[in-house]
């Protein structure tokens, strides 16, 4: 874990809007190299969007950096292993051990864990204790003066930052000042999710592991979470509507149309989708791959930046990155020369984020399969699934801080 150097005067005014994963994490990031910054969020008290998270080693190695180890696992579910299924006939497709044998720290040097949101969001803020927190701020708009950012804050209030990080997710205020534009556009895919007690589920088999069921126009995604795996958090999507009609990401359903997805699929599918009343169904929404991540004095990360479909787990994964990456820019002499910090932040952060985006958007097609596609294809289908360790380690190997040391190092030597 990296020290808490004592409290620095740190002359940058940083400003980071939005107080979700992204937010905070980089409040603290930014705090254990010894830069202080302020975190302006809408919200009156931290609010959770998703029910669950699944963190993987390429979010929990510097999670763990940042002291939260033992916090994180307390409250944390490893998966005993990765499986994917026939969604209808439940046959086991394709499957690789995680805490089965410690195969996957061993691989990546750190856990992956199934998470409550409440509690990643707890472990993260309370490591914060509220420091520089300011909740009840909504971002309304953002002018540069010179080098000098200026803030306006629904409640009236102002602000001037020298530096302003929108983490504000994927309908975000600082992303339309960098790019003039929304850019945030509906997949065409919808999902139902909830978090289910374990007792309620007598038909499922290998319960603490991650699992996805499969079948033609929609899958099942579902891992247990809590400190004592007590929970299954799942996840169901379905394609279509073909539109989205609703200003939000939440419409209301009418009784059993979570369900029309799944005919004639597996029991412990339909179990899970029964468990707990169904009454609201979620737009998947993405942004288009961005040219620029950053203007003037303002830059993006996580979901402003690249929020991507949830079928390789990686939003928030690639948002603590993103976070790490702008925290050891900044502590390495970045805030001196905030151009170049930027210019090296983006090099380091957009064709990853944008790799991991477009094989999201293949994974679905994958995972949603229809039959009339024929049996070869099927067939090549579960032999992807069987790659999947060689297809994706490099999504969980990475390393966000060897990754700015690298890039350090390689520009010193060139100079
Ligand atoms: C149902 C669901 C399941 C998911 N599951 C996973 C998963 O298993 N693994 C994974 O890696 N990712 C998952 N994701 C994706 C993940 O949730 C996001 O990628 C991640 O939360 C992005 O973090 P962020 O900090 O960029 O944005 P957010 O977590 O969306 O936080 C943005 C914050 O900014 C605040 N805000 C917005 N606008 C303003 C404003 N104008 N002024 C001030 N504050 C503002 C919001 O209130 C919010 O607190 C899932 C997403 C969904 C919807």
């Amino acid at each position: 874990m990296l020290p808490t150097p004592p409290a620095s005067r740190n002359p940058l005014r940083v400003a980071v809007i939005g107080g979700g994963i992204g937010g905070l994490t980089l409040a603290l990031a930014l705090r254990r190299r010894g830069l202080a910054a302020a975190v302006y969020e809408q919200a009156a008290e931290l609010a959770e969007i998703g029910a669950a998270v699944a963190l993987s080693a390429n979010a929990t190695r510097e999670l763990e950096r940042l002291g939260l180890g033992a916090g994180l696992a307390a409250v944390s579910t490893e998966p005993t292993e990765l499986i994917y299924r026939d969604g209808r006939s439940g046959a086991r497709v394709a499957a690789f051990p995680v805490r089965d044998g410690g195969a996957y720290r061993a691989r990546f040097g750190a856990p992956y864990y199934g998470v409550h949101r409440a509690d990643l969001q707890q472990v993260l803020s309370g490591s914060l204790a509220g420091e520089g927190l300011h909740l009840g701020h909504r971002l309304t708009a953002l002018d540069q003066r010179g080098d000098v950012m200026a803030l306006t804050f629904a409640n009236g209030a102002e602000v001037e930052a020298d530096l302003v990080i929108g983490g504000d997710g994927v309908r975000s205020v600082v992303r339309r000042w960098i790019t003039g534009g929304e850019k945030v556009r509906y997949s065409g895919t919808s999902a139902f999710r909830g978090v289910v007690p374990m007792g309620l589920l007598p038909s499922l088999p290998d319960p603490e592991a991650i699992q996805f069921w499969m079948g033609p126009d929609a899958h099942l995604l579902h891992y247990a979470i809590g400190g004592e795996a007590d929970s299954v958090n799942f996840f169901a999507v379905v394609e279509g509507p073909e539109m989205w009609t609703s200003e939000r990401w939440l419409t209301g359903i009418a009784a059993g149309e979570h369900r029309a997805g799944f005919s004639g699929w597996h029991p412990a599918v339909i179990e899970m989708l029964d468990a707990l009343p169904q009454t609201q169904r979620w737009g998947l929404f993405v942004t288009d791959p961005l040219r620029r991540w950053h203007r003037g004095r303002a830059v993006l990360m996580g979901d402003s930046a690249h929020a991507m479909l949830p079928h390789h787990g990686q939003g928030a994964n690639t948002t603590i990155e993103d976070a790490v990456t702008l925290a050891e820019l900044l502590a390495a002499g970045g805030a001196r020369d905030l151009d170049r910090m930027m210019r090296r932040y983006q090099g380091l952060r957009q064709a990853r984020t944008r790799t991991i985006q477009r094989s999201a958007w293949a994974t679905n097609r994958l995972l949603h399969l229809p039959d009339s596609v024929g049996a070869a294809e099927l067939a090549q289908r579960d032999a992807r699934m069987a790659r999947f360790p060689e297809d994706f380690g490099w999504i969980h190997a990475f390393d966000a801080r060897a990754a700015v040391a690298e890039v350090i190092a390689g520009e010193s030597r060139a100079a």
